[in-house]
C-alpha cells in the first residue's frame, strides 16, 4: 500500500489548494476526487459556470437595453442560448484542465474514486469502474464540500424542480422561473434568466433579500433587479411545489396567510446548501458530524482526531470558495508545524449580480445589535463621474467606522465592480486603517474606487467632496 504524508479527500477550492500548499511544503501528497473532473462545486457547477453565464447574459441585456443609449444601433441581435451554455461548458473545461496541470506541476498524485475511511490512517478508494485500492496517510484533510439543501416537502426531480446545478445547463431558455430563496444563488441565477427575458419570481421567507448581508445593500439590489423585471415576494412561506411533465406549480402563504400560486416552466430551489459527508465512513476514523452535518474543527482546522483535518463547506462558517482556500492553506501549514491564522471577520462576501454587492466586516445591523458605537458614511454612484460615463449609477458605498477611534469596522457596497473593489476594504481593515486613512489616500480619477474614498470621508467627518 502506497503511503503519503498528506491525503486530501475532495478536489474543490479547499482540497486542491490544501494539496498544493502541502506539496509546496515538501510533503508527499495525494488528492482523491470521486468525479472525473477536479475542481469541486466551485469550478464545475458553482462559481465559474455561474459567472460565465452572468457575463454572457449581461452582454445580451446591454445589447438590448443600453447600446442604443451609447449610440450603437444594430438590428438582428439574436439570443443563441445553446451557444451560451456551450461557452460556459468550455470555460469550465479549460479551468478544470488547468487544475490537472497544477497537480502535475506540484507532483501531487491524483486518485479518482470515492474516498472512505477504513481506519483513521487508511483510505479506501472506490472508482466508478474497476477495483478498489487503499492508500495510507500520516495526515488526512477532509474537503468533501456541500450539496444543495431542500425543504422537507419539496421533491427535487432535477427536471422541473431544480437546483443550481440544473439551472446552469438548461436545454432551452425558460419562459418563466420561480426561485425559492432570495439568497446568493437565487439572485445570481435569477438575474441570468431575467436578463435573457424569462419571467422571474423570487419567493423569500424573510423580509429582505440576501438577509445576512448589510440590509441597505439588499434594498439597493432589489431596486435594481426590479428594473430588470424580477418580481419579489418577501415574507412568503412556500408550502408546496408540484411538478408535472412540462411545468411546475408553487404555492406559498403571504404575510397575511393568504395563498399565492405561481405556475412556471421551472422552480429553482435555492434555500442553502448542506455539508456533504456521505460515503466517507467517518465513524471508522473515530469522527462524527454535528447536528447540521458538519465536521467539528478547532481554529487550526483540526478535528477531534489530531492527524485529521477538515476544511471548506464541510465545516462551520460561510460556504465560500475563498474561505475554503484559506482553510486549505491553514491545514497544510499546521501539518508543517506552522502557526497560521484566519480572521473570519475579513472574509468578503460578494453577490455577482449587476450591480454587484460586496461586503466585509460587520454589517450595520450587527454593530447595532452589539451596541458598538459607530458612525456611517455613504456615497451614491449617481454622484460618481465614472459611473455616469459607463451608465452604472445604481447603488452606493457605505463605510462604517468606530465612533471614537475611527477604525473601519465594515464596508458594504452595491454597485459596478463591487466584487473587485471590496479588496481595498479588506486590505484597509487587515491593516486596521481608520476611515480617515482611506480618505487621505489618492484614488485614481475617474474610477469607481473614488466612491470608497468619498464614503470614508463622509464617515470620518461628514466631509464628502463630491456630494
Ligand atoms: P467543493 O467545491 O464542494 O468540493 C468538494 C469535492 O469533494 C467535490 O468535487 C466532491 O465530488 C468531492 N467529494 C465529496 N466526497 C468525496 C469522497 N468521499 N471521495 C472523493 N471525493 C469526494 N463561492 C464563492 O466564493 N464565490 C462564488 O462566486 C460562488 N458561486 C457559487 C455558485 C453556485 C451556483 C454554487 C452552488 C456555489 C457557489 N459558491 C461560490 C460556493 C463555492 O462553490 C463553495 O463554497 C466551494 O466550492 C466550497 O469548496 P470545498 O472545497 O469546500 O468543496
Ligand atoms: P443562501 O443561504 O444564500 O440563501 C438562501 C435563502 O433562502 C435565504 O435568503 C433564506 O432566507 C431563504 N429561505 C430559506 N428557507 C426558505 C423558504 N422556506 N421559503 C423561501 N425562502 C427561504 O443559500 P443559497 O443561495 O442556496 O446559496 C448556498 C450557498 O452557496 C451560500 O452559503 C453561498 O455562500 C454559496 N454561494 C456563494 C456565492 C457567491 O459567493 N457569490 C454564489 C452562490 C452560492
Amino acid at each position: 500500500m502506497e503511503s503519503y504524508d498528506v491525503i486530501v479527500i475532495g478536489s474543490g477550492p479547499g482540497g486542491y489548494v490544501a494539496a498544493i500548499r502541502a506539496a509546496q511544503l515538501g510533503n508527499k501528497t495525494a488528492l482523491i476526487e470521486k468525479y472525473n473532473a477536479l475542481g469541486g462545486t466551485c469550478l464545475n457547477v458553482g462559481c465559474i459556470p455561474s459567472k460565465a453565464l452572468l457575463d454572457s447574459s449581461e452582454h445580451y441585456h446591454q445589447s438590448q437595453h443600453q447600446f442604443a443609449e451609447h449610440g450603437i444601433r444594430a438590428t438582428g441581435w439574436k439570443l443563441d442560448f445553446k451557444q451560451m451554455i456551450k461557452r460556459k461548458a468550455g470555460v469550465v473545461e479549460q479551468t478544470t484542465a488547468g487544475l490537472d496541470f497544477l497537480m502535475k506541476k506540484n507532483n501531487i498524485t491524483v486518485c479518482h474514486g470515492l474516498g472512505s475511511f477504513k481506519d483513521s490512517h487508511t483510505i479506501t478508494i472506490t472508482p466508478a469502474k474497476g477495483k478498489a485500492s487503499e492508500i495510507s496517510g500520516k495526515n488526512i484533510i477532509i474537503a468533501t464540500g456541500s450539496k444543495p439543501a431542500s425543504l422537507p416537502f419539496i421533491q427535487i426531480d432535477k427536471k422541473r424542480v431544480i437546483t443550481s446545478t440544473e439551472a446552469l445547463s438548461l436545454p432551452a431558455l425558460p419562459k418563466s422561473l420561480v426561485v425559492v430563496g432570495g439568497g446568493v444563488i437565487g439572485l445570481e441565477l435569477g438575474s441570468v434568466y431575467a436578463r435573457l427575458g424569462t419571467e422571474v419570481h423570487v419567493v423569500e421567507y424573510q423580509n429582505a433579500i440576501i438577509p445576512t448581508m448589510d440590509r441597505a445593500m439588499g434594498k439597493e439590489l432589489m431596486r435594481s433587479m426590479k428594473k430588470l423585471g424580477v418580481k419579489f415576494h418577501l415574507q412568503h412561506g412556500v408550502k408546496e411545489v408540484k411538478a408535472s411533465a412540462k411545468s411546475v406549480v408553487v404555492k406559498a402563504n403571504d404575510q397575511k396567510g393568504a395563498e399565492v400560486i405561481w405556475k412556471a416552466d421551472y422552480c429553482l430551489v435555492s434555500v442553502g446548501r448542506k455539508a456533504y459527508t456521505e460515503g466517507l465512513n467517518l465513524s471508522a476514523a473515530g469522527l462524527g458530524a454535528d447536528d447540521g452535518g458538519r465536521i467539528p474543527v478547532d481554529h487550526q482546522m483540526r478535528t477531534s482526531v489530531p492527524h485529521i483535518f477538515a476544511i471548506g463547506d464541510v465545516v462551520r462558517g460561510a460556504m465560500l470558495a475563498h474561505k475554503a482556500e484559506e482553510e486549505g492553506v491553514v491545514a497544510a501549514e499546521v501539518i508543517a508545524g506552522q502557526q497560521p491564522h484566519i480572521d473570519y471577520n475579513l472574509i468578503p462576501n460578494v453577490v455577482y449580480t449587476w450591480p454587484e454587492v460586496a461586503g466585509v466586516g460587520q454589517t450595520e445591523e450587527e454593530l447595532k445589535a452589539s451596541g458598538t458605537p459607530y458612525k456611517s458614511g455613504s456615497f451614491p454612484f449617481k454622484a460618481s463621474a465614472r459611473a455616469r460615463a459607463s451608465m452604472d449609477t445604481d447603488g452606493s458605498v457605505k463605510v462604517l467606522a468606530h465612533a471614537e477611534t475611527d477604525e473601519i469596522l465594515g464596508v458594504h457596497m452595491c454597485g459596478p465592480r463591487a466584487a473587485d473593489m471590496i479588496a481595498e476594504a479588506v486590505v484597509a481593515m487587515e491593516f486596521r486603517a481608520s476611515a480617515e486613512d482611506i480618505s487621505r489616500m489618492s484614488h485614481a480619477h475617474p474610477t469607481f474606487t473614488e466612491a470608497i474614498k468619498e464614503a470614508a470621508l463622509a464617515a470620518t467627518s461628514d466631509r464628502a467632496l463630491h456630494i
